[in-house]
């Protein structure tokens, strides 16, 4: 029996997707060939990139003023690709604080230039989203981590500001509908919530590129890769591929409304389960609450292994904290049905009738 996936990247799929999938493994499209034996510069994967990028923009709503790139090296990669892209050495970006992730894109941007820290949670763990803020109008660019991944934080609205807006998507890309065409850059890795482990899906705004005087390694220049359609080198074609089926999958099912209503069903049943139960805390605060990866403890700090087996005994598995910051979290990507949800639900009440 398939287990209750809450895990927090690579995460879960959709059934179907992973059917197509594994079809494709041993015939492509009826072609004779596994996708696997494929060349990147076929007409064959041509056409899927071609869907691919296409569907990212139906789905974001960006005109031609944008370029979607399948890159490879995961958001990681983007920490420093960004600012060396973007920001000359002797320029400030503005950077939101807001989690480990944000932290390490900070730490990646001063290698090329100046860091304005607009905004920090540090000094509460990272537990809430600071929202009020000012940004120096000389900065090059905002930077923000539209969803905190290990902190279970989001931004639940866009900030507001003149300057070109910069955004670490990799865990709530496409969970709801949002203004995507307000954003110069977004990054994602795909193995969140969007397909397999292997590529970064950026979309760029053509006018923010080539403004910069530092010499940039071919391979890390965002122009010779809008040039080359992503086949500057070989792209990773399977990822590409699985990504594509997601994306097909998120279209069928309804698009980003029907992803967001799904959303708002999973994260009000568990947020509304924690909040009523006395063995169980929620961690962050309640307005900043992320709707994709929900992080709480156990009221009794000895609970928290004992609740993390049971969720193992049960079936579910990825309950457990970022091992940064311990703790337990539960991970509700858009493949994620309600019913799992439910289950952990269930769990927890009949844990809570014990122990509370
Ligand atoms: C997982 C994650 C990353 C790191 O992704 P990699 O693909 O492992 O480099 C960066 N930012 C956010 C918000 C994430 O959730």
């Amino acid at each position: 029996m398939k287990m209750h996936n809450f895990n927090s990247g690579p995460s879960i799929l959709p059934k179907e997707v992973l059917e197509q999938a594994a079809a494709a493994i041993f015939d492509f499209n009826n072609i004779g060939l596994s996708i696997l034996e494929i060349g990147h510069r076929t007409e064959w994967f041509g056409e899927v990139i071609t869907e691919a990028r296409a569907l990212i923009k139906e789905l974001m709503q960006v005109g031609d003023e944008h370029e979607v790139l399948f890159l490879h090296g995961g958001a990681s990669t983007q920490f420093m690709q960004v600012p060396m892209n973007l920001l000359d050495n002797n320029d400030t970006a503005a950077y939101c604080d807001n989690g480990i992730w944000g932290t390490k894109a900070i730490k990646e941007a001063k290698l090329f230039g100046n860091v304005y820290v607009v905004a920090s949670s540090k000094d509460r763990n990272h537990s809430y989203i600071v929202k009020d803020f000012s940004i120096p109008a000389d900065a090059t660019y905002l930077h923000y981590t539209t969803n905190n991944t290990v902190e279970g934080t989001q931004w639940h609205h866009i900030p507001e500001t003149d300057v070109p807006l910069v955004a670490d998507m990799s865990s709530d890309i496409f969970c709801r509908r949002f203004d995507y065409s307000k954003l110069a850059l977004i990054y994602a890795g795909a193995q969140k919530n969007m397909g397999a482990a292997g590529v970064n899906i950026v979309v760029v705004r053509k006018d923010i590129l080539g403004k910069i005087k530092r010499p940039i390694p071919a391979i890390m220049d965002y122009r010779n890769h809008i040039e080359a359609d992503s086949l500057l080198n070989t792209p990773p074609v399977f990822a590409v591929y699985v990504a594509l089926l997601t994306l097909r999958w998120i279209k069928k099912e309804g698009g980003l409304a029907v992803m967001e209503q799904r959303t708002h069903e999973r994260a009000n049943l568990f947020y509304h389960t924690l909040d009523s139960l006395a063995a169980f805390r929620p961690i962050v605060a309640t307005e900043d609450r992320s709707l994709m990866n929900a992080t709480f403890t156990t009221s009794k700090p000895e609970h928290e292994k004992l609740f993390a087996d049971l969720c193992k005994q049960n079936g579910m598995v990825g309950v457990k904290g970022h091992r940064s910051v311990g703790g337990l979290r539960v991970s509700m990507y858009n493949a994620l049905p309600l019913s799992s949800v439910q289950a952990i639900c269930d769990l927890m009440k009949s844990f809570n009738d014990q122990y509370a």
